[in-house]
């Protein structure tokens, strides 16, 4: 597994990565892991990347929904917390299974409360907040998808 570091000072160069990642082609097929501890900044990369795709309007977090979609030109982002995610039930009844199955960008925060349910990321985000603003961040590549998506 192939990994990249980032060190971030502040939320510009999160908002910075974020476009980068967003201009990646790659993506628009992808499955990419948020990991990190509550307010390590999973939330605000995810809203700086659907933003760069062309997210106008509000993005909320997906912490009561467990998912919001966002309909973008060509394809379709999915934006998943499972935080609060405890019915495995609900993985079937709800379509995630079918999303995860789906073309389009699927990220996800919390994916180790869904663990058994999601299949293998593309890409692996891991956000370790320092000092003041300041993130540390690793990514994996897990498939040949996940490599072209490597900063
Ligand atoms: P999470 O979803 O991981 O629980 P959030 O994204 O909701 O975290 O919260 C992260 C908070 O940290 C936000 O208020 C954001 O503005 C702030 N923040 C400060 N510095 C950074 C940074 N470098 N990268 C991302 N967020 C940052
Ligand atoms: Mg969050």
């Amino acid at each position: 597994l192939e990994t990249r570091t980032q060190a971030w000072p502040d939320e510009a160069a999160c908002q910075q990565s974020a476009a980068l990642l967003a201009a990646r082609p790659a993506l628009r097929r992808a499955f990419v892991e948020l990991h990190g501890t509550l307010g390590a900044g999973k939330t605000t990369f995810a809203r700086h990347l659907l933003q760069a795709l062309g997210v106008t309007g509000r993005i909320k977090s997906p912490t009561y929904a467990v998912m919001e979609a966002y309909p973008l030109e060509g394809f379709t982002a999915w934006h998943f917390d499972f935080y609060r995610f405890n019915d495995p039930q609900e993985f079937e009844d709800a379509g995630f299974r079918d999303v995860f199955a789906s073309q389009g960008l699927k990220l996800a925060e919390w994916p180790e409360k869904a663990e058994g349910l999601l299949p293998e990321p593309d890409l692996r985000m891991e956000l370790v907040p320092l000092d003041g603003d300041e993130r540390r961040v690793t990514f994996t590549a897990c498939t040949p998808l996940g490599q072209e998506l490597l900063p």
